[in-house]
Order: C-alpha cells, then sequence, then structure tokens
C-alpha cells in the first residue's frame, strides 16, 4: 500500500497545469449545445412553434402530431451538431442523473439504416423502475416506470447524445423523481403569488420562482484519490490526522487560484456555457483545496436541472485535469465541508423581483407580505426544512466549521427587524386613523433606504434574508436542490393562500384593503417571532436559546426525516396536491434506504482498512521497533530501558491502539449483524444504524489517526491530509 501512495506522490511532482487555449468570446458559444426555443423556430411551421411556445411557457401537454414535428426538429438539430444518439435524462431519487441512450437508427426491410426518432420516442421513454430507488412503490405495483419530455426545460447535446429533460414516474403514476413534485409545487406558488400580488398590481398573470444555487466543491489530484479506497468508495477520508497547517491562516479563501485549478475551470465554464448554464462566479473557498461555483440565477426548474448537469460535467472535466471533484459534504475531518447555497426569490411576469424593497409605499407592502410570508413558512414546516436537506453526509458538515446548525432559524437582519417592530406595534384591529396609516405607509415606504447600507451578512445562519432573496444555505453540496425547491416552494404557498384567505375575510367584512393587509401582517410577525434570529448561529448560547424556544435542536438526521410523515407535512403536501400519501412514503423510505446504505459502506470500508492495512501497518513498524529494543538489549543489556525509553513505550502505545481498533472493529461488525439479522424494516433498520453502527466510525478513526502519528512515515499506507490538501 505503501508504494501507492509514495509512487502518486512522486506522479503529483510531475504534474503540470493544462494549458488554457484561447477560446471564443462566451457571447458566441453560450448555449451552443442548447435547443432553445429560439432554434425550434427555424426547424418548425409557424403553428407548430406557437403552440410548443405556448406549452413551454404556460406548460400542459403536447398531442401526438405535434410531439412528431417536434421530434423530427430535434433530430434534424441534433444530427446536423453530430448527436449520434438521444436519452431521456432524468433525476431519479438516488441523487444523480440518469440516461439511457438509444442510437437515432432504424433497420429498414430493405436493410438499409435511417436517423430515426418520432414524437413517440421523444415524448415517453420505459426505464426499468426496480433499478431506482422507489420506496416500495414497485413492489405494491408494478416495476414499470416511465420518462416523459418536460418542455419546460430545454434538450441539450452532451458526449454526442441529444439529452431530452424529463420526469420519472412510475407506471401507476407516483413520481420516482425529483422534478415532478418540484414542477407541482412551482405551479402552485406562482398561483398563489399572483393572488397576492393581484392586490397590487392588476397586471400581474405569473410569479416564477428563481433559484441562483452556489456550489462548493473540493478537488484531490487523481493519484492521491486513488491511493485512498475511501475517498473512492465513500467520498470522504474515513481517517486522517489533521495537517499541522489547513485553513486556520485564511490564506487559501479568495487567494489566488492555483494554475491547474484555473485551467480546469476555464474548461468547466467552457462546457457550461456551452451548455447553457450561466456560471459567473469562481473562488477558492475557505479549506484548501476548496472552491465554489455559482452561476447567474435562474427559473427554479432550469436551475435544477442545470445545477444536476454541472456536477456531471465538473466529474468529467476534472479527470482531464487529473482531478476528482468531492462533492461529499464533508470530505475531510477539522475543516470547512462543502454547501450549496439555494438562493431563492419570486420573480413576476412584470419584472418585479417580489423579494426587492421597492421604490414607493405599495410595492414596499407586498414586499413585506412575501418577506413575512416566507419567514412564517420556515417557522410553520421547521421540521421539513431539516428533512428535505439532511443526509448521511450533510449530517458531518452541519453545526460545523462554519456550517449553519442544524437548527431552523430565519435571518432578517436588524433593519428590517426594526421595521417589522414598528408594524407590530403601530396597527391593531381597530379601524386605524387616517394620519395613523399615512405615517405607517411613509415608514414602509422609507425601507429601500434604509436597506441600502445592509451590509448585515450573517453568515451563521442555515435560512437568511440577503437583501433581494432569500439564502437557504443548509442544503448540502452533493444534494439535488429539487428536494430544498419543493419544501421550499410548497410551505411558501401555504403561507400565501392563507395570507390571503384572512385578508380577504376581513376585507369582506368591511376592512379597507390595506388595512386588512396590515392586520394580517401585523398577526404573522407575531407568529413569526419564534423562528426569527439575529445572533450567532453556531453559538452554544442558541442552542440553548432555540431549545426555550422550543424549536427542533435535534442533531440526529435520519430522526429528522420523520418529518416526511407528520400530519402537518401530509397536510401541505397531499392537500396542495405535491404529494399523495403513498409518494410521501416512498421518499421516506427512500431517504432512510439511501442513509442505511452509505453508512453500511462507510462501515465496512473502515472495518477492511483498519484490519487490513492500518494494523498490519502497525504490527510492521512495532517489529521494528522490537528488533531495536532487542538490538539495544543485546549492546547494552544494563540500560537498554532506559536508552530504549521511547521505543518501549511507543511499542505499548501502539499494542493498545492496535488492540483498541481490533475490538472495536469487532464490535461494529457485531453491531451491523445484529440490526441485519434482527431488523427487515430498512426505515427502522437506518435508525438503529444511526444509533449503534455510526458512534463506532469516530471510535476507530480517533485510535487510527494516533498510529498514523506515532508510524514511521515511510511505511504509512494511504495518503496524509498534507498532501491531500495541498497541491504543488
Ligand atoms: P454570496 O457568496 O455573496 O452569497 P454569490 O455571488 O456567490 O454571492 O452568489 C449569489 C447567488 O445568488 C448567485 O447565484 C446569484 O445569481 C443568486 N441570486 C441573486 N439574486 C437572486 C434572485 N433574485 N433569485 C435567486 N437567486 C439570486
Ligand atoms: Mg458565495
Amino acid at each position: 500500500m505503501a508504494k501507492i501512495r509514495f509512487s502518486a506522490l512522486e506522479e503529483l511532482a510531475h504534474r503540470k497545469p493544462l494549458e488554457v487555449p484561447k477560446r471564443r468570446r462566451v457571447s458566441e458559444i453560450f448555449g451552443c449545445d442548447v435547443l432553445t426555443i429560439e432554434k425550434m423556430r427555424q426547424y418548425l411551421s409557424i403553428e407548430a412553434f406557437k403552440k410548443l411556445e405556448k406549452v413551454m411557457i404556460e406548460g400542459g401537454t403536447i398531442d401526438r402530431g405535434l410531439a412528431d414535428q417536434v421530434a423530427a426538429a430535434m433530430k434534424a438539430w441534433a444530427v446536423e451538431k453530430g448527436a449520434t444518439h438521444y436519452t431521456h435524462w432524468f433525476h431519479p431519487l438516488n441523487g444523480a442523473t440518469a440516461e439511457k441512450h438509444d442510437g437515432f437508427i432504424d433497420l429498414q426491410k430493405n436493410g438499409s439504416m435511417i436517423e430515426a426518432f418520432d414524437g413517440r420516442m421523444l415524448v415517453q421513454q420505459e426505464p426499468d423502475a426496480s433499478s431506482f430507488p422507489n420506496g416500495g412503490i414497485r413492489n405494491t405495483f408494478e416495476a414499470r416506470g416511465y420518462t416523459a419530455w418536460d418542455p419546460g426545460s430545454p434538450a441539450f447535446i452532451n458526449n454526442n447524445t441529444l439529452c431530452i429533460p424529463t420526469v420519472f414516474v412510475a407506471y401507476t403514476g407516483e413520481a420516482l423523481d425529483y422534478k415532478t413534485p418540484m414542477l407541482k409545487a412551482l405551479a402552485l406558488i406562482d398561483k398563489a403569488a399572483v393572488g397576492i400580488c393581484q392586490y397590487f398590481d392588476k397586471d400581474v398573470e405569473k410569479v416564477t420562482a428563481t433559484l441562483g444555487w452556489e456550489q462548493e466543491y473540493f478537488l484531490v489530484d487523481e493519484a492521491l484519490f486513488n491511493a485512498r479506497p475511501d475517498l473512492k468508495l465513500c467520498g470522504r477520508t474515513l481517517m486522517g490526522h489533521s495537517a499541522a497547517k489547513d485553513q486556520q491562516l485564511e490564506d487559501h479563501y479568495f487567494g489566488a487560484i492555483p494554475e491547474r485549478v484555473n485551467a480546469f475551470m476555464d474548461e468547466l465554464e467552457y462546457e457550461c456555457h456551452r451548455l447553457g448554464i450561466p456560471a459567473k462566479t469562481r473562488h477558492n473557498e475557505c479549506a484548501p483545496n476548496q472552491f465554489e461555483l455559482a452561476p447567474i440565477f435562474e427559473e427554479a426548474n432550469l436551475a435544477v436541472d442545470h445545477n444536476q448537469l454541472l456536477m456531471s460535467t465538473m466529474k468529467r472535466i476534472a479527470k482531464h485535469h487529473k482531478f476528482r471533484v468531492l462533492l461529499h459534504e464533508k470530505p475531510y475531518k477539522g475543516i470547512n465541508g462543502s454547501g450549496k447555497h439555494n438562493n431563492w426569490s419570486l420573480l413576476t411576469d412584470t419584472g418585479v423581483n417580489l423579494l426587492s424593497p421597492g421604490k414607493n409605499p405599495k410595492s414596499n407592502m407586498q414586499f413585506l407580505v412575501f418577506l413575512v410570508a416566507t419567514t412564517k413558512a420556515v417557522l410553520e414546516q421547521e421540521a421539513l426544512f431539516k428533512a428535505c436537506i439532511v443526509s448521511l453526509g450533510n449530517e458531518r458538515r452541519l453545526g460545523g466549521d462554519e456550517a449553519p446548525p442544524v437548527i431552523m432559524s430565519v435571518f432578517l437582519g436588524q433593519q428590517l427587524d426594526s421595521i417589522l417592530d414598528e408594524i407590530e406595534q403601530k396597527v391593531s384591529s381597530k379601524k386605524m386613523s387616517p394620519d395613523e396609516k399615512t405615517e405607517l405607509k411613509l415608514n414602509v415606504g422609507k425601507i429601500p433606504e434604509i436597506m441600502r447600507d445592509n451590509t448585515d451578512r450573517n453568515r451563521t445562519s442555515p435560512f437568511a434574508f440577503t437583501g433581494n432573496r432569500f439564502e437557504f444555505r443548509a442544503v448540502g453540496a452533493s444534494a439535488n436542490c429539487g428536494a430544498a425547491m419543493i419544501v421550499l416552494n410548497t410551505a411558501v404557498a401555504e403561507q400565501l393562500i392563507a395570507f390571503k384567505k384572512e385578508a380577504d375575510a376581513l376585507i369582506d367584512r368591511g376592512v379597507k384593503k390595506d388595512e386588512a393587509i396590515f392586520q394580517v401582517l401585523r398577526k404573522y410577525i407575531i407568529a413569526c417571532k419564534k423562528i426569527r434570529f439575529e445572533g450567532n448561529g453556531y453559538s452554544k448560547e442558541w442552542q440553548e436559546e432555540a431549545q426555550r424556544r422550543g424549536l427542533s435542536v435535534d442533531s440526529d438526521c435520519v430522526g429528522a426525516l420523520k418529518a416526511y410523515l407528520a400530519p402537518k407535512a401530509r397536510k401541505l403536501f397531499v392537500e396542495n396536491g405535491i404529494f399523495t400519501e403513498r409518494e410521501l412514503e416512498a421518499r421516506f423510505e427512500i431517504k432512510n434506504e439511501i442513509y442505511l446504505k452509505k453508512l453500511q459502506i462507510e462501515s465496512r470500508v473502515l472495518g477492511d482498512l483498519a484490519l487490513n492495512h492500518i494494523i498490519p501497518t502497525a504490527i510492521t513498524y512495532q517489529n521494528t521497533l522490537i528488533e531495536n529494543v532487542k538490538g539495544l538489549k543485546e549492546i547494552l543489556p544494563d540500560v537498554y530501558n532506559e536508552v530504549g525509553e521511547v521505543q518501549l513505550k511507543a511499542i505499548k502505545e501502539i499494542s493498545t491502539h492496535i488492540k483498541e481498533i481490533r475490538t472495536l472493529v469487532d464490535e461494529m461488525t457485531e453491531a451491523r449483524k445484529v440490526a441485519n439479522n434482527s431488523i427487515s424494516n430498512e426505515v427502522e433498520r437506518a435508525q438503529v444504524y444511526s444509533a449503534t453502527v455510526l458512534p463506532y466510525l469516530d471510535k476507530i478513526r480517533y485510535h487510527i489517526d494516533k498510529l498514523e502519528l506515532l508510524v514511521d512515515d515511510e511505511i504509512w499506507p494511504l495518503p496524509k491530509y498534507r498532501e491531500l490538501l495541498f497541491f504543488k
């Protein structure tokens, strides 16, 4: 093993950055591999184009005749660009993207081959649902599933293959992906938000949720990665003593981007731009070898597709540069992990960002309704906001090393806080005098001014208002943003619907519209106090304070998943038509299953590394020490004890660690066995694994990391943190 480590280090010493080629201007290549609606125009009749455009913008289904025309257009464009295959491209619940390529070929009776692709192939494909996580849906019903085109997201060419974004559902209709329920949630918030906008501006007919994700990731050299079975199989280091220096000096963040990385980023961005992903920002993140890429925000469905596409593109391009991308939320212990901040807002078809303070009292009132409704959504569905972001990986990240805590709270900033306080004090259920109203409106009108110098950016909050959007920061780096977007948009829609219902009831009773809105606002502001927190989310005091407030402070992630089955979640999702009961149960089961399987893999890999790599290495070194002491005894029989004191101590220490590792690995294996043999239900087994297997991972690691400090560097088999975290 040590051989692999040293040959990897040798290889690393000779790495050269790839040359950055001169590229065409971004304005020339942006979206060149995407079949945008504009390009479709060239391939379709005017009538077909109009019909398609309507579906692409407003949603709905397309008939077979139109599908055939669109398919012919897609084929013509794709084949012209050299594509040979097509695939439906979807997001199954394993978190990855899935594709099954079919050639554009059809054999004719006379034996000749033609390029074929028709409406039937465009609209539907039939992958086997049982090969993807389905939460038992296949056991109860049929194994088959089908994918159906999502015209809201344009087709694109990747690796000579025409990729058609699709939803993925079971034959019985249950969703087996993130996109299906997300599209429903986005339609719901559109309707709910338009309802509120109508109070302020009759012209608003459509509201779109916008998403700008910030993707954090680590890069590691390929040779070192290959010498670390834990990185290869689990995506994170299961062992490794901290390097003497990592991020203490804060010298990586925003520092000069290393040359090899720069070449990688250049190629990645070039690919992104070709694929229509508006990648804009790149920089070094806090931890050594940690980086970030952020795009310009887009409509949420498209943004989620683009993030999924980015993650797979990154992995592909990294290999050209002899890197591997780590999207795990916590690849290295003791330094920052990786998140994916989800910047989210709502945009009207009249071009107004509903979470941006407006120009006059009226638009500011509208802004306040959306601000407060979003805050109340987090309060009411606190448990779901947590459930949608937890995973085995994120469990390690949250609550440590500059990651937001597992406690949900909303940060609004001091200026907004005081405006909300003022509304609370000044509005009452009694009729307001014209003067009172004018004063209140005047103050509301001052919001943009007050917020102009709002540099208040609380980095410790899991859900923060950042001037013109909310930032959901607890989302993990490897996650499909869809999970968070489903909960966020549905929960906010629920509040907007309820808000309108209450305001309308007051208006029906004769209360003036603006007064009615102020009254409901006040009620919501008061209700939200529990979830609003401006202080340091990392602090111990917040833990205690949150507990006093009755917020969930539990850091047990697998336990948090239960929120999917709570009556509140059922009410939210089922009544609003986002999930059926069966779909919710399936999702819950799948999340537990993935947690369980990943933990099982980690535990097995650790057991293997500990017994077959670490212990033998420790024994080899111990034998060297024993030989040394024996030699000392031979030549210095009277004083060998004294002279060999350090060696003797090390021999004993090594023995202790070896013994502990052996015992703990045996106990961990036994814990797995007990859980596997006694519990057939995977949900229950996941909970038991979390309680009985998970704790061993850190316990075993402790002793291995101690051995790393004791054993001769020359024979240590695994690349060390200082090697993994710093390039030459
Ligand atoms: P920071 O690191 O300071 O949070 P970045 O520039 O890295 O800022 O990322 C901000 C992200 O927020 C970008 O992806 C940006 O496009 C996105 N964003 C800005 N305005 C909106 C909006 N109205 N809706 C959704 N996302 C937005
Ligand atoms: Mg950022």
